[in-house]
């Protein structure tokens, strides 16, 4: 098993110190859990070494560097860096996913740098890949990376996590690109996300932007399924638990301990971006001082900020901010003896941090937005049994899982100024029941487990694709049914009608069959050894209307009428709808708008195609809640079908209609083909010998899948030719 790892950065730096080159390692938490995969196979990996190299000899020397790990750098112009890194991924979908509004820089040749670097990406890793291997493909930079591998690898098993927040559909509508990159990440198998809600928000864009449905966590494409989860990730426990009990912390945490014995510490840690809020965190803080005197020379503020990004003016600004804004409060508040906050820009060693981690009483992370914030939980992992309290942004990744932490809105610096207050006066035995808890679970759900639960649902949805890909009607496939038809003598062609022969449209009496249908259905039932029957839901007028003309059977209102040759036959059965019922649909409709009543003879349907999801599901429910009495009491059936709710007598189905055809001769080949959820009882009611074929959506019931629609015609079209004579059959 051999693993690609993609990223916008491998997990080294490479320096030239004087024409050698200097690998360093960087400890980020994803370099550590993914090299739990090692155990299990090869891990390769493809990204940005760090370093501007122009020359391909010197490129060669870089690369040979690096391939004894099994890294595999990427090169990059430093225009390609400032467009596509800095330029499109920092300063169009690092705000727009972080919803800041006024951030966002639309700017047309950062998309085609950010296409170009995607499209180079695709190239490297084109050089290493294999069909067999499992690609994992991380973050925003890399958003159009799946869609790509996928046009060039169609079978490999591609996944993408996203690490930052996916934003609500009512924000990334904004992005004039939204619709190339939705398109880019359903190149994948698995799009992942940390937590539900962004998760919800990327299935909300799939439909407001590309109209495609999501069944649960799945959406179906042209040829295969792609699956939509969440996967809070996790951190390196152990290490950060042990780090503080290591000899080397010691120096450091004397060092400390000079500031930590004598007043209490809140410590702060976040690398300078704007979506940390840590300018209110300030404002907080100042807030607190003066409302709580008593605490004055008791409390420090342990203020990290890590150096990112400050070449670019609006991080250079906010770094301006936060100097003044620390300023301010030791200008105004500092003593003899006493400086409320210790401000350091700059970053520290994972030992020293780990210190500062086991030694703060209260951690305070209020992010504006974040993914995940894995600072929350290093705290918490390296507190080990000192107290300690962890003061959390409701928006921060981490707050669904770290619910033993004072939650605040990051926004309200007078809530977060009185949780400062309430965190210090936490009894101790609070604080370590806390801690332990929130414990528990991060050792649990580390980092490591994290990778290998994305790869095992990755796996899972590779193999869904191969269960699901064998039944889709293709070029391997379709001869073996073309043969059978050509050898049969006796033929039943049994047809649903909306969905499998026409495609939706808004309004159904629109769906009119073309001439080209008409000529191929003319085709078909020319053949002697046909009997061609269309089984719809519709009403026995549309049906004689559209295709009366032509010879073939007709099957209306799930098989309360037929016809045969000329005539109609059937009656309308005992009990039918009522106005009560009637009464409860209309009331449903004037509430709901663009939806509408049909009124069959046997049936009621009410449709629902053009109404916006959430109202749909919303009054979907309340309608099957208020039709569940009466229809119980008449003996009717509700019935769920593409974008429609059926109330209609229950000893009528397709499966009725089936089993009547099926009376009258015997037939030695037999196609049934459907789209909806009543022609799985076509599908039941069928033999085990016949070709089930489902349109669209997967399913079970059906031998046979074809997902496009749009590909019906040529197949009945090609069976058609198949039963010429001359064409042997095949
Ligand atoms: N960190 C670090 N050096 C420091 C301070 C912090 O390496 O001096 C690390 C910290 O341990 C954490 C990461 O920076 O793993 C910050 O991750 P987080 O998810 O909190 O925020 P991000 O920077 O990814 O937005």
């Amino acid at each position: 098993m051999r693993y690609i790892i993609i990223s916008n950065r491998l997990p080294v730096t490479v320096t030239d110190k004087g024409g050698r080159l200097r690998v360093t390692r960087s400890g980020g938490g994803l370099a550590t859990g993914l090299d739990s995969l090692q155990t299990s196979g090869e891990r390769h990996w493809i990204g940005w070494a760090g370093l501007h190299v122009e020359e391909e000899k010197e490129r060669e020397r870089v690369r040979a560097r690096l391939e004894k790990q099994r890294l595999h750098p990427v090169f990059l112009s430093p225009e390609q860096i400032r467009e596509y890194y800095e330029g499109y991924s920092n300063s169009t979908l690092w705000p727009l996913c972080h919803y800041f509004f006024s951030y966002i820089a639309c700017d047309k040749s950062y998309w085609k740098a950010y296409r170009e670097v995607n499209e180079l990406f695709c190239q490297e890793a084109l050089k290493v890949i294999r069909t067999d291997d499992i690609v994992w493909v991380h973050d925003y930079q890399l958003m159009l990376l799946p869609g790509l591998l996928r046009e060039r690898m169609p079978e490999l098993n591609i996944g993408y996590f996203h690490h930052i927040p996916f934003p609500a559909y009512e924000m990334f509508r904004f992005l004039p690109e939204r619709a190339e990159i939705l398109r880019g990440l359903l190149g994948a198998d698995l799009v992942a996300f940390h937590i539900h809600d962004y998760m919800r928000h990327f299935i909300s864009a799939l439909y407001r932007v590309l109209g495609l449905e999501c069944r649960m966590d799945e959406v179906q494409l042209e040829n295969r399924v792609a699956r939509i989860e969440a996967f809070p990730m996790g951190i390196n426990y152990d290490l950060y638990h042990e780090a503080p009990a290591r000899p080397e912390a010691g120096a450091f945490a004397e060092k400390l301990k000079r500031i930590a014995t004598s007043r209490k510490v809140i410590l702060s840690v976040d690398r300078l971006d704007y979506s940390k809020g840590i300018l209110l965190r300030l404002e907080a803080f100042a807030a607190f001082l003066q409302q709580n005197p008593e605490y004055w020379g008791k409390v420090t503020l342990l203020l990290i900020v890590v150096p990112s990004r400050d070449n670019v003016d609006m991080y250079a600004d906010l770094k301006t901010r936060i100097d003044k804004a620390v300023g301010a409060i030791n200008g105004a508040y500092t003593s003899v003896g006493w400086v409320p906050v210790h401000y350091f820009y700059r970053s520290f060693s994972f030992s020293d941090l780990a210190v500062m981690y086991h030694m703060a009483d209260v951690a305070l992370v209020t992010p504006l937005r974040d993914g995940m914030n894995l600072v929350a939980k290093e705290y918490l992992a390296a507190k080990r049994d000192r107290p300690g309290v962890l003061i959390l942004s409701e928006t921060a990744g981490a707050a669904v899982e770290l619910s033993d932490a004072l939650s605040v809105n990051p926004m309200d610096t007078l809530e977060i100024a009185a949780a400062i207050r309430t965190a210090l006066a936490v009894p101790e035995e609070e604080q370590l029941a806390s801690l332990q808890r929130m414990q528990r679970l991060l050792a649990r759900r580390t980092v490591g487990r994290w990778a290998e639960e994305f790869i095992a649902e990755l796996r899972r949805v590779r193999r869904r694709n191969e269960e699901l890909g064998a039944k889709v009607l293709g070029k391997e496939r379709l001869p073996d049914i073309l043969d059978a038809y050509a050898k049969a003598e006796k033929r039943l062609l049994i047809l649903d009608y909306d969905g499998t022969l026409v495609p939706f449209v808004k309004d159904p009496a629109q769906a009119r069959p073309s001439p080209e249908l008409r000529a191929t259905l003319a085709g078909l039932a020319a053949d002697p050894r046909n009997t061609v029957v269309i089984c719809s839901g519709r009403d026995k007028d549309t049906l004689d209307a559209w295709l009366g003309d032509l010879d073939i059977g007709l099957s209306a209102e799930h098989g309360v009428f037929y016809r045969e040759g000329e005539v109609w036959h059937g009656e309308i059965p005992e009990p039918t709808w009522t106005q009560e019922i009637l009464d409860i649909l209309e009331q449903i409709t004037d509430k709901t708008p663009r939806s509408k009543i049909e009124i069959k003879k046997t049936a009621l349907v009410w449709h629902y195609r053009r109404v916006d999801p959430w109202p749909a599901e919303l009054r979907v429910d309340q309608l099957v809640k208020a039709l569940m009495p009466p229809c119980a009491r008449l003996g009717l059936q509700i019935m769920r079908g593409n974008k429609i709710i059926e109330i209609k007598s229950a000893d009528f189905t397709k499966g009725t209609e089936v089993k009547r055809l099926l009376s009258k001769d015997p037939f030695d080949f037999i196609l049934g083909m459907g789209d909806d959820v009543t022609d799985e009882d076509m599908f039941a009611a069928l033999p085990e010998s016949a070709v089930t074929i489902k349109v669209g959506q997967f399913s079970d019931a059906a031998g046979y899948s074809l997902p496009a629609q749009s590909r019906v015609p040529a197949f009945l079209e090609a069976l058609r030719a198949a039963g010429e004579p001359h064409t042997g059959g095949v």
